[in-house]
Protein backbone atom coordinates (compact mmCIF):
# COMPACT_ATOMS: atom_id res chain seq x y z
CA UNK A 1 0.00 0.00 0.00
CA UNK A 2 1.21 3.33 -0.96
CA UNK A 3 0.28 6.48 0.95
CA UNK A 4 0.56 9.60 -1.01
CA UNK A 5 -0.10 13.48 -0.77
CA UNK A 6 -3.38 14.70 -2.52
CA UNK A 7 -1.75 17.53 -3.57
CA UNK A 8 1.18 16.28 -4.46
CA UNK A 9 -0.32 13.37 -6.08
CA UNK A 10 -2.77 15.99 -8.18
CA UNK A 11 0.05 17.40 -9.35
CA UNK A 12 1.93 14.04 -10.30
CA UNK A 13 -1.07 13.32 -12.49
CA UNK A 14 -1.68 17.03 -14.38
CA UNK A 15 2.92 16.25 -15.15
CA UNK A 16 1.82 12.85 -16.88
CA UNK A 17 -0.92 14.80 -19.01
CA UNK A 18 1.04 17.68 -19.76
CA UNK A 19 3.67 15.51 -21.12
CA UNK A 20 1.15 12.91 -23.04
CA UNK A 21 -0.14 16.60 -24.45
CA UNK A 22 -2.83 18.58 -22.63
CA UNK A 23 -2.65 21.59 -22.16
CA UNK A 24 -1.54 22.44 -18.77
CA UNK A 25 -4.53 24.08 -17.35
CA UNK A 26 -6.84 21.07 -19.02
CA UNK A 27 -4.32 18.78 -17.16
CA UNK A 28 -4.53 20.21 -14.36
CA UNK A 29 -8.41 19.27 -14.05
CA UNK A 30 -7.84 15.83 -14.72
CA UNK A 31 -5.66 15.85 -12.14
CA UNK A 32 -8.14 17.52 -9.87
CA UNK A 33 -10.64 15.41 -10.82
CA UNK A 34 -8.95 11.98 -10.76
CA UNK A 35 -7.45 12.80 -7.06
CA UNK A 36 -11.11 14.28 -5.92
CA UNK A 37 -12.52 10.87 -6.40
CA UNK A 38 -10.03 9.44 -4.76
CA UNK A 39 -10.22 11.38 -1.68
CA UNK A 40 -14.03 11.05 -1.76
CA UNK A 41 -14.01 7.16 -1.65
CA UNK A 42 -14.35 6.30 -5.36
CA UNK A 43 -10.89 4.84 -6.19
CA UNK A 44 -12.56 3.17 -9.14
CA UNK A 45 -12.80 6.85 -11.07
CA UNK A 46 -9.91 7.79 -9.52
CA UNK A 47 -5.63 8.38 -10.41
CA UNK A 48 -5.97 3.97 -10.73
CA UNK A 49 -7.33 5.18 -14.62
CA UNK A 50 -4.54 7.23 -15.59
CA UNK A 51 -2.74 4.70 -17.46
CA UNK A 52 -5.91 4.01 -19.45
CA UNK A 53 -6.40 7.84 -20.19
CA UNK A 54 -3.04 8.22 -21.18
CA UNK A 55 -3.63 5.22 -23.79
CA UNK A 56 -7.05 6.92 -24.88
CA UNK A 57 -5.48 10.05 -25.72
CA UNK A 58 -2.71 8.40 -27.64
CA UNK A 59 -5.01 6.32 -29.52
CA UNK A 60 -7.51 9.02 -30.42
CA UNK A 61 -10.73 7.60 -28.46
CA UNK A 62 -10.23 11.06 -26.15
CA UNK A 63 -9.46 14.31 -27.70
CA UNK A 64 -7.27 17.03 -25.46
CA UNK A 65 -8.25 20.74 -25.73
CA UNK A 66 -11.85 20.15 -26.87
CA UNK A 67 -14.99 22.88 -25.85
CA UNK A 68 -18.63 22.02 -25.90
CA UNK A 69 -20.24 23.81 -28.90
CA UNK A 70 -24.42 23.94 -28.53
CA UNK A 71 -26.86 22.29 -30.88
CA UNK A 72 -30.16 23.87 -28.65
CA UNK A 73 -29.72 26.83 -27.41
CA UNK A 74 -32.98 28.47 -25.11
CA UNK A 75 -33.18 29.80 -22.01
CA UNK A 76 -34.45 26.13 -20.36
CA UNK A 77 -33.18 23.76 -22.70
CA UNK A 78 -29.67 23.37 -23.98
CA UNK A 79 -28.37 20.54 -25.92
CA UNK A 80 -24.24 20.28 -25.83
CA UNK A 81 -21.64 18.40 -28.08
CA UNK A 82 -18.22 17.72 -25.76
CA UNK A 83 -16.69 16.34 -29.55
CA UNK A 84 -14.89 13.31 -27.29
CA UNK A 85 -12.67 16.11 -25.30
CA UNK A 86 -11.35 14.98 -22.04
CA UNK A 87 -14.88 14.93 -19.56
CA UNK A 88 -13.02 17.14 -16.98
CA UNK A 89 -13.05 19.71 -19.82
CA UNK A 90 -16.46 19.31 -21.47
CA UNK A 91 -18.31 17.92 -18.02
CA UNK A 92 -17.84 21.33 -16.00
CA UNK A 93 -18.74 23.46 -18.91
CA UNK A 94 -21.88 21.49 -19.41
CA UNK A 95 -22.54 21.85 -15.49
CA UNK A 96 -21.39 25.43 -15.75
CA UNK A 97 -24.14 26.20 -19.09
CA UNK A 98 -26.56 24.73 -16.41
CA UNK A 99 -25.58 26.23 -13.41
CA UNK A 100 -26.19 29.64 -14.99
CA UNK A 101 -29.34 29.27 -16.87
CA UNK A 102 -31.18 27.71 -13.46
CA UNK A 103 -30.18 30.64 -11.58
CA UNK A 104 -31.72 33.02 -14.45
CA UNK A 105 -35.00 31.08 -14.89
CA UNK A 106 -35.19 28.72 -11.97
CA UNK A 107 -34.85 25.18 -14.07
CA UNK A 108 -32.40 23.95 -16.76
CA UNK A 109 -32.18 21.01 -18.80
CA UNK A 110 -28.60 20.11 -20.05
CA UNK A 111 -28.20 17.35 -22.50
CA UNK A 112 -24.52 16.59 -23.24
CA UNK A 113 -23.67 13.76 -25.77
CA UNK A 114 -20.07 12.53 -27.18
CA UNK A 115 -18.35 13.81 -23.66
CA UNK A 116 -14.84 11.88 -22.44
CA UNK A 117 -14.98 9.69 -19.85
CA UNK A 118 -16.53 12.03 -17.23
CA UNK A 119 -15.61 9.93 -14.47
CA UNK A 120 -17.19 10.85 -10.91
CA UNK A 121 -20.64 11.87 -11.66
CA UNK A 122 -20.69 13.75 -7.91
CA UNK A 123 -18.20 15.62 -9.18
CA UNK A 124 -20.44 18.04 -11.27
CA UNK A 125 -23.43 18.03 -8.95
CA UNK A 126 -21.45 19.24 -5.58
CA UNK A 127 -20.69 21.75 -8.63
CA UNK A 128 -24.28 22.69 -9.01
CA UNK A 129 -24.52 22.33 -5.22
CA UNK A 130 -22.11 24.29 -4.37
CA UNK A 131 -24.01 27.56 -6.08
CA UNK A 132 -27.83 26.51 -4.33
CA UNK A 133 -28.77 24.27 -6.68
CA UNK A 134 -30.22 21.18 -6.66
CA UNK A 135 -29.16 18.86 -9.76
CA UNK A 136 -30.10 15.59 -11.13
CA UNK A 137 -27.94 13.82 -13.65
CA UNK A 138 -28.59 10.66 -15.79
CA UNK A 139 -25.74 9.32 -17.35
CA UNK A 140 -24.84 6.60 -20.07
CA UNK A 141 -21.48 4.93 -21.20
CA UNK A 142 -21.96 4.83 -25.02
CA UNK A 143 -19.53 1.52 -26.34
CA UNK A 144 -19.14 0.46 -22.72
CA UNK A 145 -21.45 -3.13 -23.04
CA UNK A 146 -20.48 -4.48 -19.35
CA UNK A 147 -23.98 -4.96 -17.65
CA UNK A 148 -26.41 -7.84 -17.75
CA UNK A 149 -29.49 -6.70 -17.24
CA UNK A 150 -32.42 -8.13 -14.60
CA UNK A 151 -33.18 -11.76 -15.60
CA UNK A 152 -30.59 -11.62 -18.32
CA UNK A 153 -26.80 -13.14 -18.71
CA UNK A 154 -25.85 -10.89 -21.75
CA UNK A 155 -23.97 -7.52 -21.70
CA UNK A 156 -26.92 -5.02 -22.67
CA UNK A 157 -25.99 -1.95 -20.28
CA UNK A 158 -23.34 0.49 -19.48
CA UNK A 159 -23.08 0.83 -16.08
CA UNK A 160 -24.88 4.09 -16.24
CA UNK A 161 -24.66 6.31 -13.18
CA UNK A 162 -27.61 8.29 -12.03
CA UNK A 163 -27.32 10.81 -8.92
CA UNK A 164 -28.83 13.87 -7.28
CA UNK A 165 -27.49 16.06 -4.83
CA UNK A 166 -29.03 19.06 -2.74
CA UNK A 167 -27.20 21.81 -1.29
CA UNK A 168 -28.30 22.32 2.49
CA UNK A 169 -26.73 24.98 4.62
CA UNK A 170 -24.13 24.44 7.04
CA UNK A 171 -23.38 20.83 5.87
CA UNK A 172 -22.12 19.48 2.78
CA UNK A 173 -24.49 18.91 -0.06
CA UNK A 174 -26.95 15.53 -0.14
CA UNK A 175 -25.21 13.06 -2.54
CA UNK A 176 -26.32 9.99 -4.01
CA UNK A 177 -23.99 9.03 -6.94
CA UNK A 178 -23.92 5.64 -7.89
CA UNK A 179 -23.18 3.18 -10.88
CA UNK A 180 -26.02 1.43 -11.57
CA UNK A 181 -24.04 -1.94 -12.09
CA UNK A 182 -23.81 -3.78 -8.42
CA UNK A 183 -20.15 -2.52 -8.52
CA UNK A 184 -18.36 0.58 -10.99
CA UNK A 185 -16.55 -1.58 -13.49
CA UNK A 186 -13.56 0.92 -12.02
CA UNK A 187 -14.09 -1.38 -8.55
CA UNK A 188 -13.68 -4.39 -10.59
CA UNK A 189 -10.47 -2.77 -11.73
CA UNK A 190 -9.02 -1.92 -8.31
CA UNK A 191 -9.95 -5.37 -7.34
CA UNK A 192 -7.81 -6.55 -10.27
CA UNK A 193 -4.92 -4.47 -8.93
CA UNK A 194 -4.70 -5.90 -5.41
CA UNK A 195 -7.18 -3.23 -3.55
CA UNK A 196 -10.39 -4.10 -2.46
CA UNK A 197 -12.35 -7.38 -3.59
CA UNK A 198 -15.71 -7.09 -5.32
CA UNK A 199 -18.73 -8.44 -3.31
CA UNK A 200 -18.89 -11.87 -4.00
CA UNK A 201 -22.59 -11.49 -6.14
CA UNK A 202 -20.71 -8.38 -8.15
CA UNK A 203 -20.70 -10.64 -11.88
CA UNK A 204 -22.23 -12.95 -13.43
CA UNK A 205 -21.14 -15.66 -15.95
CA UNK A 206 -22.51 -17.13 -19.46
CA UNK A 207 -23.84 -20.04 -17.57
CA UNK A 208 -25.64 -17.78 -14.88
CA UNK A 209 -22.91 -18.71 -12.34
CA UNK A 210 -22.78 -15.80 -9.76
CA UNK A 211 -18.48 -14.31 -8.63
CA UNK A 212 -16.89 -12.18 -7.62
CA UNK A 213 -13.71 -12.85 -9.15
CA UNK A 214 -12.71 -9.90 -11.93
CA UNK A 215 -11.12 -12.48 -14.32
CA UNK A 216 -15.00 -13.10 -15.38
CA UNK A 217 -14.97 -9.64 -16.41
CA UNK A 218 -11.25 -9.62 -17.85
CA UNK A 219 -10.52 -12.95 -18.48
CA UNK A 220 -7.43 -14.26 -17.96
CA UNK A 221 -4.84 -10.54 -16.77
CA UNK A 222 -1.18 -11.09 -15.19
CA UNK A 223 -0.75 -9.90 -11.77
CA UNK A 224 0.56 -6.22 -10.78
CA UNK A 225 0.03 -3.36 -13.82
CA UNK A 226 -0.46 -4.33 -16.97
CA UNK A 227 -3.64 -4.03 -19.34
CA UNK A 228 -7.00 -4.76 -18.02
CA UNK A 229 -9.73 -4.78 -21.18
CA UNK A 230 -13.28 -5.63 -19.75
CA UNK A 231 -14.11 -6.41 -23.60
CA UNK A 232 -12.10 -9.69 -23.22
CA UNK A 233 -13.88 -11.31 -20.11
CA UNK A 234 -16.62 -14.11 -20.72
CA UNK A 235 -19.21 -12.21 -18.06
CA UNK A 236 -20.72 -9.31 -17.11
CA UNK A 237 -21.63 -6.79 -13.67
CA UNK A 238 -24.93 -7.66 -12.41
CA UNK A 239 -27.47 -4.57 -12.41
CA UNK A 240 -28.13 -3.76 -8.71
CA UNK A 241 -30.76 -3.88 -6.93
CA UNK A 242 -32.59 -6.98 -9.19
CA UNK A 243 -35.21 -5.40 -11.38
CA UNK A 244 -35.34 -2.09 -10.01
CA UNK A 245 -31.76 -0.82 -10.52
CA UNK A 246 -32.00 -2.41 -13.64
CA UNK A 247 -34.51 -0.28 -14.75
CA UNK A 248 -32.88 2.60 -13.56
CA UNK A 249 -29.98 1.20 -15.83
CA UNK A 250 -32.63 1.30 -18.89
CA UNK A 251 -33.71 5.04 -18.08
CA UNK A 252 -30.10 6.12 -17.77
CA UNK A 253 -29.55 4.74 -21.34
CA UNK A 254 -32.82 6.49 -22.38
CA UNK A 255 -32.29 9.61 -21.08
CA UNK A 256 -28.99 10.39 -20.89
CA UNK A 257 -28.10 8.00 -23.85
CA UNK A 258 -30.68 8.58 -26.38
CA UNK A 259 -32.41 11.54 -25.12
CA UNK A 260 -29.06 13.30 -25.26
CA UNK A 261 -28.14 12.11 -29.33
CA UNK A 262 -24.71 10.45 -27.98
CA UNK A 263 -26.55 7.14 -28.24
CA UNK A 264 -27.56 4.40 -26.04
CA UNK A 265 -25.15 1.96 -25.10
CA UNK A 266 -24.35 -1.13 -27.62
CA UNK A 267 -21.72 -2.57 -30.12
CA UNK A 268 -19.46 -0.75 -32.68
CA UNK A 269 -20.21 2.62 -31.35
CA UNK A 270 -17.20 5.01 -29.85
CA UNK A 271 -16.59 5.26 -26.21
CA UNK A 272 -18.04 8.40 -24.81
CA UNK A 273 -20.51 9.39 -22.08
CA UNK A 274 -23.91 10.90 -22.64
CA UNK A 275 -25.57 13.30 -19.76
CA UNK A 276 -28.73 14.44 -19.02
CA UNK A 277 -28.81 17.25 -16.41
CA UNK A 278 -31.42 18.66 -14.78
CA UNK A 279 -30.82 21.76 -12.49
CA UNK A 280 -33.37 23.35 -10.06
CA UNK A 281 -32.74 26.60 -8.49
CA UNK A 282 -34.84 25.77 -4.98
CA UNK A 283 -34.93 29.70 -4.66
CA UNK A 284 -36.99 30.22 -7.50
CA UNK A 285 -39.37 26.94 -6.31
CA UNK A 286 -39.48 27.59 -2.58
CA UNK A 287 -39.83 31.28 -2.28
CA UNK A 288 -40.95 30.93 1.49
CA UNK A 289 -38.23 28.84 2.20
CA UNK A 290 -39.52 26.03 3.64
CA UNK A 291 -37.80 23.07 1.83
CA UNK A 292 -34.15 24.29 3.74
CA UNK A 293 -35.42 23.88 7.12
CA UNK A 294 -38.02 20.63 6.23
CA UNK A 295 -34.71 19.07 4.47
CA UNK A 296 -32.71 19.74 7.34
CA UNK A 297 -35.01 18.56 10.01
CA UNK A 298 -35.85 15.42 7.34
CA UNK A 299 -31.92 14.59 7.72
CA UNK A 300 -31.54 14.81 11.55
CA UNK A 301 -35.29 12.41 11.60
CA UNK A 302 -33.77 9.64 9.46
CA UNK A 303 -30.05 9.79 10.48
CA UNK A 304 -32.04 8.97 14.25
CA UNK A 305 -33.25 5.38 13.42
CA UNK A 306 -31.77 2.86 15.58
CA UNK A 307 -29.08 1.65 13.85
CA UNK A 308 -29.29 -2.71 13.00
CA UNK A 309 -25.75 -3.35 15.02
CA UNK A 310 -25.14 -1.91 18.48
CA UNK A 311 -22.29 1.11 17.60
CA UNK A 312 -23.28 1.82 13.70
CA UNK A 313 -24.77 4.53 11.99
CA UNK A 314 -27.34 5.40 9.33
CA UNK A 315 -25.72 7.98 6.76
CA UNK A 316 -27.84 9.97 4.37
CA UNK A 317 -25.99 10.34 1.18
CA UNK A 318 -23.04 11.94 0.57
CA UNK A 319 -21.62 11.86 4.10
CA UNK A 320 -19.63 8.85 3.39
CA UNK A 321 -17.63 10.98 0.58
CA UNK A 322 -17.49 14.09 2.90
CA UNK A 323 -15.69 11.69 5.97
CA UNK A 324 -13.40 9.74 3.24
CA UNK A 325 -12.25 13.45 1.80
CA UNK A 326 -12.06 14.82 5.61
CA UNK A 327 -9.70 11.97 6.46
CA UNK A 328 -7.74 11.54 3.27
CA UNK A 329 -6.69 15.07 2.98
CA UNK A 330 -5.21 15.29 7.08
CA UNK A 331 -3.76 11.25 6.74
CA UNK A 332 -2.98 10.81 2.94
CA UNK A 333 -4.75 9.09 -0.12
CA UNK A 334 -3.91 5.50 0.45
CA UNK A 335 -3.28 3.47 -2.95
CA UNK A 336 -3.18 -0.30 -3.76
CA UNK A 337 0.92 -1.10 -5.01
CA UNK A 338 -1.00 -2.26 -8.23
CA UNK A 339 -2.55 1.15 -9.03
CA UNK A 340 0.57 3.13 -7.46
CA UNK A 341 2.99 1.31 -9.36
CA UNK A 342 0.97 1.50 -12.69
CA UNK A 343 0.76 5.29 -12.57
CA UNK A 344 4.32 5.43 -11.90
CA UNK A 345 5.21 3.15 -14.56
CA UNK A 346 3.41 5.64 -17.22
CA UNK A 347 5.02 8.57 -15.51
CA UNK A 348 8.33 6.89 -16.34
CA UNK A 349 7.55 5.80 -19.76
CA UNK A 350 6.37 10.10 -20.41
CA UNK A 351 10.01 10.80 -18.73
CA UNK A 352 9.06 11.92 -15.65
CA UNK A 353 12.33 11.43 -13.29
CA UNK A 354 11.66 9.16 -10.49
CA UNK A 355 12.48 11.93 -7.98
CA UNK A 356 8.98 13.42 -9.32
CA UNK A 357 7.14 10.72 -8.93
CA UNK A 358 8.46 10.14 -5.50
CA UNK A 359 8.05 13.10 -4.19
CA UNK A 360 4.46 12.11 -4.72
CA UNK A 361 4.52 9.53 -1.63
CA UNK A 362 4.69 10.29 2.16
CA UNK A 363 7.34 9.63 4.36
CA UNK A 364 6.58 6.57 6.46
P1 LIG B 1 -21.10 3.40 -4.31
O1 LIG B 1 -21.60 2.02 -4.46
O2 LIG B 1 -19.90 3.62 -3.44
O3 LIG B 1 -22.32 4.29 -3.77
C1 LIG B 1 -22.09 5.63 -3.51
C2 LIG B 1 -23.36 6.26 -2.96
O4 LIG B 1 -23.78 5.56 -1.78
C3 LIG B 1 -23.11 7.68 -2.51
O5 LIG B 1 -24.26 8.43 -2.72
C4 LIG B 1 -22.79 7.54 -1.03
O6 LIG B 1 -23.01 8.73 -0.29
C5 LIG B 1 -23.73 6.45 -0.65
N1 LIG B 1 -23.26 5.68 0.50
C6 LIG B 1 -22.05 5.09 0.64
N2 LIG B 1 -21.98 4.47 1.82
C7 LIG B 1 -23.17 4.66 2.45
C8 LIG B 1 -23.71 4.25 3.70
N3 LIG B 1 -22.99 3.52 4.57
N4 LIG B 1 -24.96 4.62 4.02
C9 LIG B 1 -25.69 5.38 3.14
N5 LIG B 1 -25.23 5.79 1.94
C10 LIG B 1 -23.98 5.43 1.60
O7 LIG B 1 -20.78 4.08 -5.73
P2 LIG B 1 -20.44 3.34 -7.11
O8 LIG B 1 -21.64 2.72 -7.67
O9 LIG B 1 -19.24 2.49 -6.90
O10 LIG B 1 -20.04 4.58 -8.04
C11 LIG B 1 -18.74 5.14 -7.88
C12 LIG B 1 -18.58 6.34 -8.75
O11 LIG B 1 -18.49 5.93 -10.11
C13 LIG B 1 -19.68 7.39 -8.73
O12 LIG B 1 -19.05 8.62 -8.43
C14 LIG B 1 -20.24 7.41 -10.15
O13 LIG B 1 -20.63 8.69 -10.60
C15 LIG B 1 -19.05 6.92 -10.93
N6 LIG B 1 -19.39 6.33 -12.24
C16 LIG B 1 -19.07 7.02 -13.37
C17 LIG B 1 -19.30 6.45 -14.61
C18 LIG B 1 -18.96 7.19 -15.85
O14 LIG B 1 -19.11 6.64 -16.94
N7 LIG B 1 -18.50 8.40 -15.80
C19 LIG B 1 -19.86 5.17 -14.70
C20 LIG B 1 -20.19 4.51 -13.52
C21 LIG B 1 -19.93 5.08 -12.29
Amino acid sequence: MAMVDAARLEALVAAIFERAGCAPDEAGRIGHYLTEANLTGHDSHGVARVPRYVDWLREGRVLAGKEVTAVVDTPAVTVLDGHYGFGQTVGPQAVRIGIDKAKANGLAAVALRHAGHLGRIGDFAEMAAAEGLVSIHFVNVVGSILVAPFGGVDRRLSTAPYCVSVPLEGRPPLLLDFATSLVAEGKVLVASLGGKPVPPDALISPDGAISGDPAVLYGPYPEGPGPRDPMMGPGAIRAFGEHKGSGLAFMCEILGGALTGAGTTGPDKRFCNGMMSIYINPKVLDPDGFFPTEAAAYVAYYKSAQPVAAGGEVLVPGEAEARAKAKKLKDGVPLSDGAWDSIAATARELGIGDNVIGAALRAG
